[in-house]
């Protein structure tokens, strides 16, 4: 009645004429109201509750290259625990402050920009893969470029390597920064040739990824560490149109007991402004005030501008893509068709699993694709790289696995984010999950399989990927 702008009892009336006697509280099928409908002379369109979505986000890129004009590079810190992830981010923000800001107040808001010879770079203030692969399992890419920082007193650690295996995943690339050059023991061609091995080649051993020596305490080498980041930016000719409706992704978000939802989020295209009403996953916002990095009230934000943003009705969630609309009305529209679907796919994914091992052989075929990921997990090292050769050798030139990661110990929760963010299942030998581990690879789908002889692990993929090869499956 509401859309049509019938009264209610018209409508009822009509219903009691078919025969139907309802009241207004009543549920009818899309039938009876198509029928409703036309008999009180109007048209209907049948669309499909899906559809409350179409047309919400920008498809086509080429928007940006043509009507693009350049913008920042966004670049994230990863890197083994104590290697200088913090201590250089605050660094490089110090450094920029105290040329630019009177009073040098900072405030951290999740995202930072610095400015070096009139351009400006983006930082990501949370280190680490984990908020990097969270975003990537979400559908969110943020980062243009990641810095691998490794410290030169200490060279390649396991996360090292799993800082890189996500970089690779993502398919972002990599300046290494060797960090803590003024202690004594810094030795960094031994970084450079620890990485050889986990096929990073630096420049100066006839790589191509940069490197750039580094301390965050003395604050050598930060200069060519942005100059490095700028030059990459400029071969990646990174683009954006700002002329648009924007668009970006949320990075941090919480319920502040004063300001309400409170999300900072990134502007990927497009400028965001203060009254524009935007969709982030399930919440929507109609924008009261936009705050920058510095703890100022700003109107706009363009592309690769990180920005908070006041004024939402719920807390969306790090790694929700959001996007403005024309309405209150539109918003609440796709907010409730997603909570309803969330709820929807929550209750069903705890039953199935995506990240199987039948279930990815299913989706290759659907989808013509020649690569299957996997993560692998195994008790030593030795064990793990005689998996990586074995599985590596199964793949003929139809289809070939491709192992996303390779590292010795138990399956952690990062581990799962990594398979979850590839859609991989995750081949654990000799080793079991944690708890969390447990929990979080049920919640997202990801099956982890056991093995303790590697003939049955071998013969389990060639076994899968046999039905995926043959035609009548
Ligand atoms: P994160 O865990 O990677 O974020 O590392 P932090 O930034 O917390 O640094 C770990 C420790 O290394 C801290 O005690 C820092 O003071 C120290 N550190 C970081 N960078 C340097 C550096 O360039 N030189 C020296 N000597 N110490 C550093």
């Amino acid at each position: 009645a509401n859309r049509m702008a019938e009264r209610a009892v018209d409508v009822i009336k009509v219903l009691m004429t078919q025969g139907q006697m309802l009241t207004v509280n009543d549920i009818i099928d899309a039938d009876t109201a198509q029928l409703i409908a036309e008999e009180l002379g109007h048209t209907v369109k049948r669309v499909s509750e899906a559809d409350v979505e179409e047309g919400l986000f920008s498809t086509d890129s080429a928007d940006d290259d043509e009507a693009g004009a350049p913008r920042p590079p966004v670049v994230t810190i990863m890197g083994h625990v104590d290697h200088g992830k913090t201590s250089l981010l605050d660094a490089i923000r110090n450094a920029n402050v105290v040329q630019g800001e009177a009073g040098g107040i900072t405030q951290h808001i999740g995202a930072y920009q610095v400015e070096k010879n009139g351009q400006q770079i983006s930082f990501i203030d949370t280190p680490g893969h984990e908020a990097f692969t969270a975003m990537r399992a979400r559908g969110a890419k943020a980062t243009d470029i990641v810095i691998l920082v490794v410290a030169a007193d200490d060279s390649v650690m396991p996360t090292t390597v799993e800082a890189i295996n996500h970089t690779r995943a993502g398919e972002v690339p990599m300046i290494v920064a060797i960090n803590k050059m003024d202690k004594p023991e810094a030795d960094p061609n031994r970084v450079r040739t620890d990485l050889l091995r986990y096929e990073v080649q630096v420049e100066g051993m006839g790589g191509e990824v940069q490197d750039v020596e580094v301390s965050a305490t003395t604050g050598q080498g930060l200069d060519n560490l942005l100059d490095a980041i700028l030059l990459q930016a400029e071969i990646m000719e990174l683009k954006a149109n700002p002329d648009r409706a924007a668009e970006g992704v949320v990075i941090e978000a919480q319920l502040d007991k004063g300001r309400g939802p409170v999300a900072t989020v990134l502007v990927q295209r497009g400028t965001l402004k203060k009254g524009d009403i935007l969709v982030a996953g399930g919440a929507w916002a109609r924008v009261r005030a936009l705050i920058d990095d510095h703890g100022k009230q700003v109107n706009e934000a363009g592309p690769s501008a990180p920005v908070e943003v006041l004024g939402f009705q719920d807390t969306p969630s790090a790694g929700d893509p959001f996007a403005v609309v024309e309405t209150e009305a539109r918003a609440r529209e796709i907010t409730e068709y997603r909570q309803r679907q969330l709820r929807e796919t929550t209750a069903a994914r705890l039953g199935t699993a995506r990240g199987s091992l039948e279930q990815m052989m299913t989706r290759l075929q659907e989808s013509n694709l020649r690569e299957f990921p996997i993560l692998v997990k195994g008790d030593v090292q030795g064990s793990v790289e005689a998996i990586v050769q074995a599985v590596e050798k199964i793949g003929n030139e139809e289809v070939a696995a491709r192992v996303i990661h390779a590292a010795p110990g138990g399956v952690t929760e990062s581990d799962i984010a990594l398979a979850a963010a590839s859609e991989a299942p995750i081949i654990a030998f000799n080793v079991r999950a944690n708890k969390q581990a447990r929990d979080t690879a049920q919640a997202e789908g990801i099956e982890i399989r056991y093995y303790n002889i590697i003939y049955d692990l071998v013969d389990d993929i060639k076994a899968a990927m046999e039905g995926l090869l043959s035609p009548e499956r």
